[in-house]
């Protein structure tokens, strides 16, 4: 068969669905290719689309194709009253002999270029108001995978697991990571409420890791103590090694952003402002992300009253 494939997003990221159908395509010996006109036939035409129609439009189906399979995230957000809803039945799942396979990672080679991506784990306990994991991968963090399902000796791993620390096989998988030596991107984030044994923070400290990330979303909740505990027990005190992501625009007032960002700065943490529907976001929380992110601004004023955006 002739397969085509639509990455919706664009190809700024690499899809994994994508990657996966077409290593499963290709051990059945199916002609597999990025989708690129209209005067070409295909049996099967798969459309992949992870992030919701604010960030990116979706595109017009291809006419040349017996089957348009269309699937991700991207496809089953549905805004409703102003709010984001995830649709399960929007998004099937990948078959098992697909979701298992060894990804092809030669569809992006410029971005996968010795580095892997993947998931060790699904799903996440804490069901965050604003984060589809929880309706789409279920409230318990569980094992998907062995890391030697989608890594054979790259020098980088990209994970992208919603709440690794909060799976029972968080030693065996931090073991898993550890043994193979490269070099370690959590860019989903760890949860800072898991990540305070000491047993857990010596297993972070084991990793090759660039830095950590964190999130502090909920205002409501004062996740101090778990941040200062956390920083006196890992080794690495440069706060560029541990940053935290500071959700604004989403439940929060501008003062409950500004203490969550002192209270981090000087617990050792890097604060660092994702906005919560950006294209809609008042200026004032543009600005701070703005303020915050940049960290040569951030350090020349550290006081977000004074700052005057007119200076730069
Ligand atoms: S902790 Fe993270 S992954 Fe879990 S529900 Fe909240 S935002 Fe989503």
């Amino acid at each position: 068969m002739r397969i085509g494939l639509i990455d919706v997003d664009g190809h700024n990221y690499p899809n994994l669905a994508l990657m996966k159908l077409s290593a499963w395509h290709k051990a059945q010996g199916d002609a597999v290719e990025w989708w690129w006109s209209d005067l070409v036939y295909y049996d099967i035409v798969y459309m992949s689309k992870v992030f919701s129609d604010t960030y990116t439009p979706d595109r017009p189906e291809p006419l040349n194709a017996d089957r348009v399979v269309k699937g991700g995230t991207g496809y089953a957000i549905r805004t409703e009253n102003g709010r984001e809803m995830y649709h399960p039945e929007l998004d099937p799942p990948l078959p098992p002999e697909v979701e298992h396979i060894y990804p092809d990672y030669s569809l992006y080679p410029a971005l996968t270029r010795g580095t892997a991506y993947g998931f060790l784990t699904r799903g996440c306990p804490r069901g965050c108001g604003f984060c589809h994991v929880g309706p789409k991968e279920g409230r318990c963090s569980v094992k998907v995978a062995d890391l030697s399902e989608f890594w054979r000796g790259q020098e980088n791993i990209v994970l992208m697991d919603p709440n690794l620390l909060a799976c029972r096989d968080k030693w065996e998988l931090l073991g898993q990571l550890g043994d193979s030596g490269a070099r370690i991107d959590f860019n989903q984030g760890l949860d800072i409420r898991f990540a305070t044994d000491p047993r857990v923070v010596e297993g972070l400290a084991s990793l090759r890791v660039k830095c950590l990330h964190f999130a502090w979303d909920n205002p409501k909740e004062d996740l101090r103590p778990y941040f200062e505990q956390f920083s006196r027990l890992y080794p690495r005190k440069d706060p560029s090694r541990k940053v935290v992501y500071v959700l604004a625009n989403y439940n929060s007032t501008m003062e409950d952003n500004l203490f969550r960002i002192y209270a981090l700065r000087e617990l050792g943490h890097d604060p660092y402002v994702m906005i919560y529907d950006k294209p809609n976001a008042p200026r004032e929380v543009r600005l701070l992300q703005r303020w915050c992110n940049n960290k040569i601004i951030f350090n020349a004023e550290p006081d977000f009253c004074k700052y005057d955006p007119r200076k730069g």
